[in-house]
């Protein structure tokens, strides 16, 4: 797979070449291209930013440096993601259907955001999401794009050491997960719970799909109900 981030702070991206998502990169797995927004500007000042027609506070970022950008990194495969607070949800669902393109630029935006007309005109030319991380406003789109890209990588193929942890996780089956533990089985008065010492398979997998059901049903309950289909009587029982 192939990520390109366009942005007016590269250094800001740095992580993406560490831990998990740099050995990715130097296996082969994922090719990362981080450029400088800048770079696409002719004026002295290097200015990416204007007023905002209608006035009101803040600048707007320009439609011709972002459309030069987006021209010279995009491609008829390429499918463009512009983080915003405007944008749809971004969930592990929108994550795993990521983890299936062949490019996926990101477009970071600084200040008010970025002139609309930019994406009506990638929109003609390739798939373009707006995609939000959650219901607060960051500074600029840099740290949404981590946290996309980090939760796309580690779906792909080969990235995880043990895939099965991938398949195991919160929103994997529609639930959060329930709590692990490690050694010590007993740790300042606290216990590991008895079954998960039992060595029963069957009996461990039902009490941690139990941990979920009521995990979930306290934290998140909106989750539930978007699996009421999926839940047998058991799992009704827990609930
Ligand atoms: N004026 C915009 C609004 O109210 O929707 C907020 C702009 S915000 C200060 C600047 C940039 O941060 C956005 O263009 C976007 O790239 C990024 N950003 C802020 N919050 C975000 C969020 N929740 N999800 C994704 N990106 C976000």
């Amino acid at each position: 797979m192939k990520l390109d981030v366009v942005t007016i702070f590269p250094e800001y991206l740095q992580p993406l070449r560490a831990a998990l998502l740099g050995r990715a990169a130097e296996r082969g797995l994922i090719e990362i291209g981080v450029h400088d927004l800048r770079n696409w500007t002719y004026d002295v000042h290097r200015a990416v930013d204007d007023a905002p027609y209608g006035g009101g506070p803040g600048m707007v970022m320009k439609p011709q440096v972002w459309g030069e950008a987006l021209d010279a990194v995009c491609t008829e495969r390429s499918r463009l993601v512009v983080p915003t607070p405007a944008g749809r949800p971004f969930t592990q669902a929108v994550a795993r259907e990521y983890a299936e393109q062949e490019h996926l630029v990101f477009a970071c935006g600084r200040y008010e955001g970025i002139d609309q007309r930019v994406f009506d005109d990638a929109a003609r030319r390739m798939p373009v999401d707006e995609v939000s991380i959650g219901d607060y406003v960051l500074v600029g789109g840099e740290a949404a794009v981590l946290v996309m890209v980090e939760a796309v990588v580690r779906l792909l193929p080969g990235v995880l050491g043990n895939p099965v942890s991938a398949e195991q996780d919160s929103f994997s089956d529609g639930l959060l997960e329930g709590p692990s533990f490690t050694r010590p089985e007993v740790w300042r008065d606290l216990t590991v719970p008895d079954v998960l010492r039992s060595g029963n398979h069957a009996h461990i997998e039902r009490w941690r799909r139990d941990q979920a059901l009521e995990r979930t049903f306290r934290r998140r309950p909106d989750l539930l109900t978007l699996l009421a289909d999926e839940l047998d009587d058991h799992d009704r029982a827990v609930l």
